[in-house]
């Protein structure tokens, strides 16, 4: 008989394939689980007692921005609150960002580009994608990370931030900085279509790259064109791309901006449906809120965004092209396609409008006091029109502000959008959080996994524990091929959350945001405990930076 070095004892198992639980113990050696079973305590140099809590694989956030976080050497103190809520996997590079490749030509169009999920000084110590992960491997990571490549920063690699398509050489420099992306490991490529340079690229182009994933059999995630007017075009697109280049596909973070436009989630599942049963492997995944955070700069028209935010800040100092955007921001309609001359993808404030608009960050200290305060509120107290304090605002903060935005598949008195979406059997769970420790972070980043798990399955039962735990693990690790997790069994990597199914429950709101869950016991990243008796441990780099094979 050999001793295991950790037992869990006497907790639920909850597998992640969406099975009843079971009584079981469960040992963990070497960073794997060991063994499922019945066993002594003599059997192990530690025991832990789990009594009427959950053991769970350790939940996959498929939908991050922790990129520019990993490379720092105190990344725990700010990733401490993904693992707080259970998480143990962290995929990123989403929505068309990631930190490579590095074109030192247009490394300050990235520096830009990326000001708002990364730390201040952060130094880009790779050019690569591959050196990037060779970075993050020599270095350590808090969660084990599945990185993506990302076409925003591709693009801007071969062609800046200019508001056009590429032509057959540039194109042909996007897959070749692609396939190395690929070949280093990344697990797939994400595009974020209402972000400038994304914007600029047509259906064309993002098939293009499709091809050269498809030998790879990697996944193409899309931030799509729209949420709101275009929704089921921008929906349909990524269905297009999947068909012309014969690749897998995921619609992130699924929502409608704006209250007129929840109905269209219905048409976005039955769009879902439809492709998977014409053989389109089409997926899709949910932010368990009804507010998105983002970069401020996407209140603004495209043309206003060509060639990055240096030129987008003389155009907002210059009164006749600034009038000019102010009518474009309060009244154009979104059409399809969006990429065409004056075309707009997502008119955020047309949908949503300013009181639904709250700053949550700016750089400098002076404007510190417009962070939790929405447009609307914020033009009463300065007696100033809203487009004049948002644009005032972009200039003061060189565009270094982000902003909450409500209203997103519902609000604060409905949400049978989201819910619509939630219950789902298809809809994986995210947080699409970062952490910086500075500004007001969305709430997601300390309770997207507990608010599912305490709100959507204790109180109002829109699925079943089992089920929940299914969409927060097995379901993730199968849509990007992790072979070894999101199940709990015997040889898998011993990523383990244990919860009280009783007590689990997110704390974190809108205004105040920094509230640790309660409920998450046990948090284990490759055997390593994490997070001990709801205290995260920062003090280990347990994670495995993954590489796609
Ligand atoms: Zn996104």
């Amino acid at each position: 008989m050999s001793r295991h070095r950790l037992l869990l004892k006497n907790g639920r198992v909850v597998d992640g394939t969406g099975n009843p639980w079971f009584h079981a113990d469960v040992a963990i050696d070497d960073g794997r689980v060991a063994r499922i079973g019945r066993m002594d305590d003599a059997e192990a140099d530690r025991v832990i007692d789990v009594a009427n809590r959950v053991v769970a694989p350790g939940f996959i956030d498929i939908h991050s921005h922790c990129d520019f976080i990993l490379p720092l050497a105190d990344q725990a103190e700010f990733l401490r609150h993904f693992a707080a809520q259970g998480i143990t996997t962290l995929v990123v590079g989403n929505c068309g960002y990631a930190p490579a490749p590095i074109n030192p030509g247009t490394a300050d169009l990235m520096q830009a580009y990326t000001a708002f999920i990364k730390p201040r000084d952060l130094e880009w110590h790779w050019r690569t994608f591959g050196e990037y992960l060779g970075y993050l491997e020599d270095n350590g990571v808090y969660l084990n990370t599945v990185p993506l490549a990302a076409h925003g920063a591709l693009r801007i690699a071969v062609m800046g931030f200019d508001a056009r398509s590429p032509n057959d050489e540039e194109q042909g420099e996007m897959e070749r900085l692609l396939a190395a992306c690929l070949e280093s490991g990344a697990f797939g490529l994400s595009c974020g279509l209402i972000y400038a340079p994304g914007m600029f690229a047509t259906t064309d182009e993002l098939a293009k790259l499709a091809n050269v994933l498809q030998p790879h059999d990697r996944l193409f995630t899309f931030h799509v064109r729209g949420s709101s007017e275009t929704l089921m075009s921008a929906s349909a697109e990524v269905v297009e791309v999947a068909k012309r280049g014969g690749v897998r596909v995921q619609h992130s973070h699924l929502e409608a901006f704006g209250k007129r436009f929840w109905p269209q989630v219905e048409g976005t599942l039955e769009l879902h449906e439809r492709a998977r049963s014409e053989g389109v492997d089409h997926g899709f995944d949910v932010i368990p809120y009804t507010a998105a955070n983002t970069t401020f700069l996407a209140i603004l028209p495209p043309w206003s965004l060509d060639g990055g935010v240096p030129k987008l800040l003389d155009r907002l100092a210059d009164p006749e092209t600034r009038a000019r955007i102010k009518h474009d921001v309060e009244h154009a309609i979104p059409h399809w396609p969006t990429w065409d001359a004056g075309g707009w993808p997502h008119n955020l404030v047309e949908a949503t409008g300013w009181a639904n608009t709250w700053i949550m960050w700016v750089e400098s200290e002076r404007n510190k006091s417009c962070e939790g305060k929405s447009l609307a509120r914020l033009a009463e107290e300065t007696g100033k029109d809203p487009f004049d304090v948002a644009a005032d605002l972009i200039l003061d903060e060189k565009g270094q502000v982000t902003a909450l935005y409500f209203g997103v598949s519902g609000d604060r008195d409905e949400e049978w959008a989201l819910r619509q979406i939630l219950q789902h059997p298809r809809a994986a769970i995210e947080t699409d959080a970062f952490s910086l420790g500075r500004g007001r972070p969305h709430p997601a980043l300390y309770g997207s996994f507990p608010k599912v798990l305490g709100q959507y399955v204790r109180e109002e039962r829109l699925m079943t524990l089992e089920e929940a735990v299914r969409r927060m693990t097995s379901l993730s690790a199968g849509r990007f091929g992790l072979k070894d997790r999101g199940l709990l069994r015997e040889g898998y990597a011993a990523d383990i959350t244990v919860f009280d199914p009783e007590a689990v429950w997110d704390n974190a709101s809108y205004l105040e945001p920094e509230s640790p869950p309660s409920g998450i016991d046990y948090v284990l990243v490759n055997g390593h405990v994490v997070v001990e008796r709801g205290e995260p441990d920062v003090s280990a780099l347990a994670g495995h930076v993954l590489r796609a094979a």
